[in-house]
């Protein structure tokens, strides 16, 4: 018998090309003009996801080739003023809380002074994720500046593999950098790992002693087919239920209770004696699109409504050619309503989005 698990995944060919600009298209006439964010099956975005930069200085295995990356021209990437401006539109619209990624947010100059003019913006959450490597000098300047925590990627506890998945970087570097964290009060700390079959997940129980110990909140990703080099394969996933059987066997753990429609794409868990916190991001093998409440801003100034969609509002043409703050609205008003029920990785005709995880912002 045939299955979705059977079908190859398609990488698209056609080059990138951003959606229409937002004015050029007429509004659909069941779209709302005022209020919250919401999609056409009711739900509200409240989180944003800004990429300032598709570079970075690791190499994941999972997320860029080693060589020949083609990095977006400066003048395409927004500044920090344009970046600000579209923020200050989400947040007029209902948008709380904010992420900065990428690429790798810290090799961008002057990520301090985004912070702090996002701060001005008036978020309830401010967050970054990073690979952490150039995390620990600027920890605290990070936090003066407004920045509320941090999520630091690290795929394996053994310097000489973590070496072989990142292909760059250095293992102490980075749990220096969760150190420097702590001590700055960008906590919680939550600590990245991509598990993929085979190569790092014979260090689960490594990684939840970890999180025990050091009461940090290690969460488990499943990998997604958004490398940029095509070479996902299912049977790479680790399906997370599988993670959690791990775990509970060696430590019992019980479900952190979420309020019913909680956006948070982890599942979270706790050591039954106390110890600690985990979590899950079942992306493939447990979809939580129902609940998504996520739109992302990548570096070239795109609106994007889902990780797996090629579906973009560009509005970069707006803020620089005197665009009005209405405009950027009904850009993001526009992306959100478009926004499909459901990422599809599991549907026998899924495609590939033709841009890479690093390229629109993790
Ligand atoms: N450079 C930063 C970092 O590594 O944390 C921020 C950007 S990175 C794209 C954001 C997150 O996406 C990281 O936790 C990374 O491990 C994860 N990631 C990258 N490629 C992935 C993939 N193919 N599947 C699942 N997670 C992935
Ligand atoms: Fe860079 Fe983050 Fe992608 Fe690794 S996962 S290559 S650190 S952007």
């Amino acid at each position: 018998m045939s299955s979705s698990r059977d079908v190859p995944v398609v990488l698209r060919r056609d080059a990138h090309r951003p959606g229409p600009g937002p004015e050029s298209a007429p509004v659909p006439a069941s779209m709302p003009t005022a209020g919250p964010l919401v999609d056409q099956y009711g739900r509200a975005h409240t989180d944003l996801r800004v990429s300032v930069t598709d570079r970075c200085n690791l190499r994941c295995v999972y997320c860029m080739p080693e060589e020949g990356v083609p990095f977006l021209p400066r003048s395409e990437i927004l500044s920090f003023e344009e970046i600000a401006r579209v923020a200050q539109v989400a947040r007029s619209l209902g948008v709380t809380s904010l992420r900065l990624t990428g690429g790798e947010p810290l090799v961008r100059r002057g990520v301090v002074e985004l912070v702090r003019q996002l701060a001005t913006v008036g978020f309830d959450d401010i967050a970054l994720t990073t690979n952490g490597t150039g995390l620990a000098p600027v920890a605290c300047a990070l936090a003066r500046a407004g920045l509320h925590r941090v999520n630091i990627s690290c795929d394996s506890l053994r310097p000489q593999r973590y070496a072989e998945i990142r292909r760059r970087g250095d293992l102490a570097a980075v749990l220096a950098a969760m150190d420097a964290a702590e001590a700055a009060g960008l906590v919680p700390v939550k600590v990245n790992v991509v598990l993929i079959a085979g190569v790092n997940d014979d260090e689960i129980l490594d990684f939840a002693a970890f999180a025990r110990q050091r009461a940090r909140t290690v969460r488990f990703i499943e990998f997604m087919p958004l490398d940029a080099e095509g070479g996902w394969r299912r049977d790479q996933v680790v399906p997370s239920d599988g993670v959690l059987d791990r775990i509970n066997e060696r430590w019992p753990i019980e479900a952190i209770r979420s309020p019913d429609g909680d956006p948070a794409p982890a599942d979270r868990y706790r050591f039954c004696d106390g110890a600690g916190e985990i979590g899950v991001v079942a992306s493939v093998t447990r979809p939580f699109c129902g609940t998504c409440n996520r739109l992302r801003l990548t570096a070239d100034g795109a609106i994007r409504n889902c990780l797996f969609s090629d579906d973009e509002v560009s509005v970069r043409a707006l803020l620089r050619n005197g665009g009005s703050d209405d405009g950027i609205a009904l850009a993001l008003r526009r992306s959100v309503w478009a926004k499909l029920p459901g990422h599809g990785i599991n549907d026998p005709g899924f495609l590939r989005p033709v841009r890479s995880m690093s390229m629109i912002g993790g």
